[in-house]
């Protein structure tokens, strides 16, 4: 695999002699992120509009900038305006306009947290925000408000006390890690973290949800992926928001993770001016299966402050699911959500296609505009419910079917089974030992 043009020439002006090598160690793109103005100019060979420097500065004053040399090296310069890297990475003047209903905490996640890395919305999960650190800052990031806040990582100690709460809370099976990107962290660190959290019998999954596929697919490495292999189940969900963002370098990544049997999302934000577009996403969720990339949600741009530049209306999302559902496999399809202002969570939004109903039958449309019916069956008796949830003694079979079934004899003789001894149900002695336990 050989680096571009542009990739040759970045790595020779921030380094002179510094080689190919480099260009893929991810130690050494974090190191060269591009956070100024000047080196942006210089590195991409533009200049830009003179009187707009000043308002340029004035953004990333507020919201400050970071871009990989990875990253930088898609942009097209050829059609900037357009562009959906640069529209990402690089500082839009509008960011500085606040619009009558922006929020700072829109999702109202400072309040939805009992400790500072820890957000705990739905009963069964939560969320731990393993590092404040990130590669790339996304210009539509939900969380601006603390972008560029002190690069900084939780403390053991801190992170400690919320892995504690997960272990005093049992309701909680499901536990993500996110930040920040928690692929900024060590092997070493993340291990540890997912070793801790792996102790507590309750948490049935972890869930990782990071960039670096996209903006420094570098960082998914042999050692990385090897270590990850151990802490199964694990999910990672990715982050890519146009087909542009599939290289060569982000399928090789894609590909390390999968072949190491993690199960791979992506999130994707509909944003204006980058996918807002049914072409673009259509070409987006194809290139992402081909990769093994299973689209999990297409959000709605939230109510951050500095974002509203990049939102929306909720029917372009609309009329996105309807170019997808029915058009393309089922599993192309994320689902589109709405994070609800003021902390209420995911609330997903779809196309209608229950048009009408009366209590026998529903009226249906499909994605080609053809309008059918269903006719409903005329009595309907659940009989896998006596409505008693609470002390439901019905044979549900929730657990595990036993494969291996023996019985009598065969079952002392076999080895999988512990059993010691048939003992008959009224066997006299057996129920003098049940009365003196009583
Ligand atoms: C999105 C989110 C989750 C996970 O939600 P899923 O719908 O299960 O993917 C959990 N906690 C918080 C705070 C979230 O924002």
């Amino acid at each position: 695999m050989h680096l571009s043009k542009t990739q040759k020439r970045i790595v020779n002006d921030i380094e002179t002699g510094a080689g190919r090598s480099q260009w893929r160690d991810w130690k050494w793109q974090m190191q060269h992120c591009i956070r100024s103005l000047d080196t942006f100019e210089d590195l991409l060979r533009i200049r830009l509009p003179r009187d707009q420097r000043k308002v340029f500065e004035e953004t990333i004053d507020k919201f400050p900038m970071s871009i990989t040399p990875y990253y930088l090296s898609l942009i097209n310069t050829d059609d900037l305006e357009n562009d959906p890297v640069f529209k990402q990475s690089f500082p839009s003047p509008l960011e500085l306009s606040i619009q009558k209903g922006d929020m700072a905490d829109p999702l109202h996640e400072d309040k939805d947290s009992p400790m500072e890395c820890l957000m705990h919305r739905y009963p069964d999960r939560a969320l731990l925000m393993v590092s404040n650190m990130c590669s790339m800052y996304c210009r539509h990031c939900t969380r601006k408000r603390r972008v560029g806040d002190v690069d900084s990582i939780p403390s053991k100690t801190v992170l400690l006390e919320a892995i504690d709460y997960i272990r005093n809370t049992p309701q909680i099976r499901d536990v993500l890690l996110s930040g920040g990107d928690p692929f900024l962290l060590s092997d070493n660190h993340l291990d540890w973290i997912l070793t801790e959290l792996q102790t507590i019998d309750h948490v049935e999954v972890i869930r990782i949800g990071t960039r670096t596929p996209v903006v420094m697919p570098y960082r998914i490495t042999q050692d990385l992926v090897d270590m990850l292999k151990t802490h199964q189940p694990l999910w990672i969900n990715t982050h890519f928001n146009h087909p542009r963002e599939l290289t060569q370098s982000s399928r090789t990544a894609l590909a390390m993770l999968a072949d190491a049997g993690i199960p791979l999302g992506n999130q994707s934000v509909l944003l204006a001016g980058v996918n807002d577009c049914p072409r673009i996403m259509r070409a987006l969720v194809h290139k992402l299966v081909a990769n093994r990339v299973r689209p999990y949600y297409l959000y709605q741009c939230d109510l951050s402050e500095g974002l509203s530049h990049f939102r929306t209306p909720v029917g372009k999302g609309i009329q996105i699911l309807e170019s997808l559902i029915g058009h393309t496999s089922g599993f192309c399809v994320p689902t589109y959500v709405i994070d609800a202002p003021g902390g209420g969570g995911k609330i997903p939004v779809m196309p209608n296609y229950l048009i009408s109903w009366s209590t026998n039958k529903v009226v249906l449309r499909n994605y080609e505009g053809v309008i059918t019916t269903y006719k409903e069956p005329d009595s309907y008796e659940p009989i896998f419910c006596d409505r008693e949830c609470d002390c439901c003694d019905l044979q549900l079979g929730l657990e595990d079917a036993d494969e291996q079934k023996s019985v009598g004899i065969e079952k002392l003789l076999s080895d999988h089974d512990k059993t010691i001894a048939l003992v008959p149900a009224n066997n006299v002695r057996h129920q003098r030992r049940d009365l003196v336990e009583l």
